[in-house]
């Protein structure tokens, strides 16, 4: 991308999306190289075309080098009526649309934040893990319907959608930092001693595990399990894959550990075309319009499409060495805010002038 600007979707969304949209602007702004086209999805979308994700914004999307998306939803399209648009739909649409099967979230809570996790300092020092979560099989996309009293929702994997998510779990955990000293591993998360899926599933990673990286360890655990070593042992973790539900449940529970939801970027990879890259938070309705949303989610989330989408490594390293460098000066929104001694509480806007001012 060296040379020409990349071209960027911006899709910022409901509720705080929109604010933490603008300072995702002004960043990549400072940063350049990037030029930004700014469309509608999930609410917004809904209020402007009836419906969450137009045609012409899933093509918009599709020729671009990388979408950067903020938040979707809130209680103005919340609705029991089954057939009323849903902001999600934009999302599951932008995932479907672009053969987004790979979901990444990395968790590695800031030094400075240690004391803003609802567990002990000790428990999470040391913490550097990544969730690679399937986005486009199991039970959110299987048949669903309701026929009078009684209502389903099918779970179904293939062995080529097991095989393609776990190759990149094993392939993020060879060449994680730590990957050269020997401690790469894989622990895959299912249900096998329910679920003829997770069966499936622990049989297919194995295989690939196998026939292709040798070199990476590999365990397995039950989601139950899983979601108590979460909070027991979480530096213990190295890359942990999962099916679509279980993925969604322990990557959120994995947010917690780095002190609040607004810390925690993602990124979601096809095979080929452009990934899509957003914070793992919702629009926080709660808060939107007051000006105190904390941007650097977003702010990680750009580094990753930088690091993952537009070839620009060292760039992404710049925000984070920056991020890192706002809060180490006590820099804290109130969603980190914890009362202790040389914090500088801040709103949205201070907090992204304060890691601008930092990027080096
Ligand atoms: P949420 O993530 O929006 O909010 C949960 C809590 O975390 C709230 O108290 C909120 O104020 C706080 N929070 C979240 N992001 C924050 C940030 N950047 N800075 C400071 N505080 C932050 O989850 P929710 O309340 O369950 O959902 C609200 C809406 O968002 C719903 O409509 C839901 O469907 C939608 N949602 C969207 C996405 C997405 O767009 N990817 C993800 C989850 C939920």
């Amino acid at each position: 991308m060296e040379g020409s600007s990349a071209q960027l979707v911006l899709l910022p969304g409901d509720g705080i999306g929109p604010e933490i949209a603008a300072a995702a602007r002004d960043l990549l702004t400072v940063l350049g190289g990037v030029e930004i086209a700014e469309r509608a999805i999930g609410g917004a979308s809904i209020d402007a075309h009836g419906s969450a994700l137009t045609d012409e914004v899933l093509e918009a999307c599709r020729g671009a080098d990388a979408v950067l998306l903020c938040a979707v939803g809130g209680p103005k399209w919340d609705s029991t009526d089954p057939d009323a648009p849903r902001p999600e739909q934009g999302l599951l649409g932008l995932r479907k649309g672009l053969g987004l099967f790979a979901n990444l979230r990395p968790v590695r809570p800031a030094e400075a934040l240690l004391d803003a996790s609802p567990l002990r300092r000790e428990r999470i020092e040391g913490t550097d893990l990544l969730v690679v979560r399937e986005l486009t099989g199991g039970i959110y996309f299987g048949d669903s319907g309701r026929e009078g009293d009684r209502a389903h929702d099918d779970c179904a994997y293939t062995v080529a959608e097991v095989e393609r998510i776990a190759r990149v779990a094993f392939n993020a955990a060879a060449t994680r930092p730590g990957a050269a000293e020997g401690t790469a591993k894989v622990t895959s998360v299912d249900k096998a001693n329910v679920l003829e899926t997770s069966r499936l599933w622990r049989e297919t990673v194995e295989r690939v595990a196998a026939d292709e990286f040798a070199e990476v360890a590999l365990e397995h655990i039950y989601v139950d399990n899983a979601a108590m070593q979460l909070v027991t042992r979480p530096a213990d973790f190295d890359v942990i894959v999962t099916e679509n539900l279980f993925g969604d449940i322990l990557s959120d529970e994995a947010a917690m550990l780095t002190g609040s939801l607004g810390m925690l970027p993602s990124a979601s990879l096809g095979d080929d075309g452009p990934g899509l890259f957003e914070p793992v938070h919702g629009s926080a309705p709660d808060i939107a319009g007051h000006g105190v949303a904390n941007p650097l989610a977003t702010f990680l989330s750009v580094a990753m499409m930088l690091r993952h989408g537009l070839g620009r490594p060292d760039d992404a390293a710049r925000i984070e060495s920056a991020v890192d460098a706002a809060l180490d000066d006590g820099l804290r929104t109130p969603d980190l805010a914890r009362g202790a001694e040389g914090e500088i509480h801040v709103g949205t806007p201070e907090m992204t002038a304060g890691v601008l001012d930092r990027l080096r």
